[in-house]
């Protein structure tokens, strides 16, 4: 049986990840200027996960924000550049260093264009996970099971995800770009919340 532990506000002291810890986040809608941030799901790897609830605008969360701007923990997530962006507008830390388990998938799963967490899952680990639960109501005074397990269960296989990916990338050759796309990550975000969304600034 998995653990998933629910704190209030931010994480408990001297809680340690190892060198990866997977993030994935909770919030009001898709856009981080409107939409407040409600739930940060973090876990090892190991099945245990610990998810951190925040009432409106109260993010001095300083465990957490530490962990985040760690330099010797890998924050491991599925589409970081969402999270990353509203951690960053939420908590006024820029996470790093990041891996994104969509990127690494669109770099060597060029034979389909699924790159969703449930297709990840699926595809290369064989778990059957749900999103029912994706567009609920985050910001509730109380979550349900049903939202408790369906956050947890968005990080609890990132690291066998990435594990899969890393073999990929490497049989294909694309691991050095694999990283300096995941380096880049966070000034993607920068430029999301700064105004340039949907610009590919390496266009012409
Ligand atoms: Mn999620």
């Amino acid at each position: 049986m998995v653990g998933n532990h629910l704190h209030h506000g931010d994480l408990p002291a001297g809680l340690s990840f190892g060198d990866t810890v997977a993030i994935d986040t909770e919030t009001m809608g898709l856009l981080p200027h409107r939409d407040r941030l409600c739930l940060v799901q973090l876990s090892a790897g190991d099945g245990e996960t610990h998810l951190v609830k925040f009432g409106k605008g109260a993010y001095d969360a300083p465990n957490l924000k530490a962990l985040l701007a760690d330099p010797k923990v890998v924050k491991l997530f599925h589409f970081g550049r969402f999270d990353i962006a509203v951690l960053r507008h939420s908590l006024g830390v820029l996470t790093g260093p990041v891996y994104c388990t969509k990127i690494a998938s669109k770099l060597v799963r060029t034979f389909t264009d699924r790159h969703g967490l449930k297709d990840l899952c699926r595809d290369l680990i064989g778990i059957e996970i749900s999103k029912q639960q994706q567009s609920s109501d985050w910001g509730a005074a109380e979550l349900t099971d049903e939202q408790l397990k369906y956050a947890a269960s968005d990080v609890l296989y990132l690291h066998k995800l990435r594990d899969k990916l890393n073999e990929m990338l490497a049989r294909e050759g694309r691991g050095e770009i694999a990283q300096a796309c995941f380096d880049f990550l966070p000034h993607r975000a920068l430029l999301d919340l700064a105004g340039w969304p949907e610009v590919d600034i390496f266009a012409h």
